[in-house]
C-alpha cells in the first residue's frame, strides 16, 4: 500500500511548493511577537492579564505540543525568528563567516542551554513576568540574528536553540515525516537539489553549491543538511519545506506515519538519545517544582547545607534530579544488555534502549502544557482585547471572568491518558527493541524502570499545582 502523502492533498501541496509558503506561516506568529513584546514592556505587569505572559506560557506551549500531536514540527516552520534571514543576508556582505566549531556539532551545547534556560525559568520566575518574558522574546531574536549572522544558515536551529531542539525532539513522535517518493529517482538525481539548494540559470540547472552567485530563480536546500532520501527521523527537521522547492523531480513527500514508532527504527546518535532522556527528566522537574513535595524538599535540603539561597538550592536539586536520571538510565540500559549476553559500551547500550524515551519525553510535557493551556485556555481574548485597547484599537471592554475558567474535573484524566499513552508508544519501542535482541527478559527490564517513572511522574502531576498565570477570581 502506497503511503498517504499530505503534499498530494488538493491545495497542500501546491501552498508548500509556493516560495512565500512559509513567510506566510511566519507573520501570523511575527504579530503575535510584536504584540506580546509591546503589552511585556509597555501593558500592566499582572502575568494572568498580560498578553506576554498568556500567549507565551499558557498558549505557545499549549498549541505547540498539540501542533506535534496531530501534524508536526508546525511551530518550526511557522519560526518568526527565521525572519531575521532577510538582514542577517544583508549583514553577511559585510562580516566574515565562522564555522560553527566541531567540538559543538552535537546535542550537547543545546542540552546545557535547555538545563540554563529551564532553571531560569523557575529561578527569575519567568511565567509570572511579562517584562522578562519580553526580554526573553528579544533576546532570541537577538542571539538568532547573531548566530544567523556569523554562521552558515541553519547553525542556530540544529546547535543552538533549545525550543528547536525541543520541538525536533517531541516531533519524533509525529505522525507525518519528509521522505523521498521513489528513492530511484534519488539514485539518478544529478545535482542532490533538496539539500544544495537550486538555481535555473539561463544555461542550465545548477545546484547553489556550483553556482552561489548565478543569476537565475533560487531554491535553497535543506539548512540543517537532511538529505530527504536518507531521512529516518524528524530529528533536525523544520519543516521549511525547501526540500520540496528545491527538488525539480517533485519527488518529496509529506508522508503520514504511525505516531509514536520512529524511536522504534530510527537509528539516534548517543548526543540525541540524550537529550531525548534529559528532556523526560527536565520535564519531571518542570512539573515537580509547582507542587507541595519540591518546597518540603527545598526546605529539608536547606536546613542540611544551612542556607536559604534560592539559587543554590534549586540548582542542587536541579542537578541531583537530573544526575540521578541520567545515572539510572545508563544503569538500567547496561543492565539489560548484559542479560542480554551483549558486552557492549554503557553509551552504546544507552544509545539502543534510551530511545523509548523520546515518547515519554512527549507525554511528560504534553501532559505538563496540557495542565497550562487547559487553566487559562480562554484568557487569551481578553488579553488580546486589552493588549490592542492599549494600542488605541477599538475591541471592546475585555471580559476577565473567561480568563478564569478553569476545567478542573477532567485535567488529571486526560494527563493520565497523556502518559499512559506515552509508556504504550514505549513499550513499541522496547518491544522492537528486545526482539532484535531476541530477549525479551531485558526489554521487561527497561520497561519496568519506565513504569516507575510513569507512576512517579502520575504522583507528581497528581498534587494540587500551582495555576501558574491564571487568574483566580474570588468565588
Ligand atoms: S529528493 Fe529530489 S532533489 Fe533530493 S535527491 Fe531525491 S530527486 Fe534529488
Ligand atoms: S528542507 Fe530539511 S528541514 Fe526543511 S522540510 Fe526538508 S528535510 Fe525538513
Amino acid at each position: 500500500m502506497r503511503t498517504p502523502d499530505l503534499l498530494r492533498l488538493p491545495l497542500v501541496g501546491r501552498f508548500f511548493r509556493w516560495r512565500y509558503s512559509r513567510f506566510v506561516l511566519q507573520v501570523p506568529l511575527l504579530l503575535v511577537a510584536l504584540l506580546a513584546l509591546y503589552d511585556g514592556f509597555m501593558g500592566r505587569q499582572l502575568a494572568p492579564k498580560n498578553f506576554a505572559t498568556v500567549s507565551v506560557w499558557l498558549h505557545y506551549r499549549g498549541f505547540l505540543v498539540l501542533a506535534i500531536a496531530v501534524l508536526g514540527n508546525l511551530f518550526c516552520a511557522a519560526c518568526p525568528m527565521m525572519l531575521v534571514r532577510g538582514p542577517t543576508r544583508f549583514a553577511k556582505r559585510f562580516l566574515p563567516e565562522f564555522k560553527w566549531p566541531r567540538a559543538l556539532r552535537n546535542k550537547y551545547f543545546v542540552i546545557a542551554l535547555t538545563l540554563f534556560y529551564l532553571f531560569a525559568y523557575e529561578y527569575w520566575d519567568l511565567w509570572a513576568s511579562p517584562w522578562l518574558t519580553a526580554w526573553l522574546i528579544l533576546g532570541y531574536f537577538g542571539v538568532a540574528f547573531v548566530v544567523d549572522a556569523l554562521f552558515p544558515e541553519g547553525t542556530f536551529c540544529k546547535y543552538v536553540c533549545p525550543l528547536g531542539n525541543f520541538n525536533f525532539t517531541l516531533s519524533t513522535v509525529s505522525p507525518t515525516q519528509i521522505a523521498a517518493r521513489d528513492p530511484e529517482v534519488c539514485l539518478r538525481c544529478e545535482g542532490k537539489y533538496c539539500v544544495n539548494g537550486r538555481v535555473e540559470t539561463p544555461s542550465g540547472r545548477k545546484t547553489l553549491k556550483e553556482a552561489p552567485n548565478a543569476e537565475g530563480l533560487r531554491f535553497p536546500g535543506c539548512e540543517t543538511k537532511l538529505y530527504v532520501p536518507q531521512i529516518q527521523s524528524n530529528m533536525d527537521c523544520t519543516l521549511c519545506m525547501n526540500c520540496v522547492r528545491a527538488c525539480p523531480y517533485d519527488n518529496v513527500a509529506w508522508k503520514l506515519r504511525a505516531p509514536g514508532t520512529e524511536a522504534a527504527w530510527a537509528r539516534y546518535k548517543i548526543d540525541v538519545v540524550w537529550l531525548g532522556v534529559l528532556l523526560f527528566f527536565a520535564g519531571f522537574m518542570n512539573a515537580f517544582a509547582m507542587v507541595p513535595p519540591y518546597y518540603q524538599l527545598a526546605e529539608r535540603l536547606s536546613e542540611l547545607l544551612g542556607t536559604r539561597n534560592e539559587a543554590l538550592l534549586l540548582s542542587t536539586i536541579f542537578v541531583l534530579w537530573t544526575g540521578l536520571g541520567l545515572f539510572l538510565t545508563l544503569g538500567v540500559a547496561m543492565l539489560a544488555d548484559r542479560v542480554s549476553g551483549v558486552r557492549a559500551s554503557p553509551l552504546k547500550a544507552v544509545r539502543f534502549w534510551g530511545t523509548g524515551f523520546f515518547p515519554l519525553a512527549f507525554a511528560m510535557w504534553a501532559g505538563h502544557y496540557a495542565f497550562h493551556f487547559l487553566t487559562g485556555w480562554a484568557s487569551i481574548i481578553p488579553v488580546t482585547q486589552q493588549a490592542l485597547l492599549n494600542l488605541g484599537l477599538p475591541v471592546g471592554e475585555p471580559d476577565w471572568t473567561l480568563a478564569a475558567l478553569v476545567p478542573e474535573n477532567w485535567l488529571y484524566p486526560l494527563q493520565v491518558g497523556i502518559l499512559y499513552l506515552g509508556l504504550l508508544a514505549a513499550s513499541y519501542v522496547l518491544f522492537r527493541r528486545a526482539r532484535e535482541r531476541n530477549h525479551f527478559l531485558a526489554g521487561g527490564i527497561v520497561f519496568t524502570y519506565f513504569f516507575l517513572l510513569v507512576a512517579l511522574a502520575l504522583w507528581v502531576l497528581a498534587q494540587p499545582m500551582e495555576m501558574r498565570g491564571t487568574l483566580l477570581l474570588p468565588q
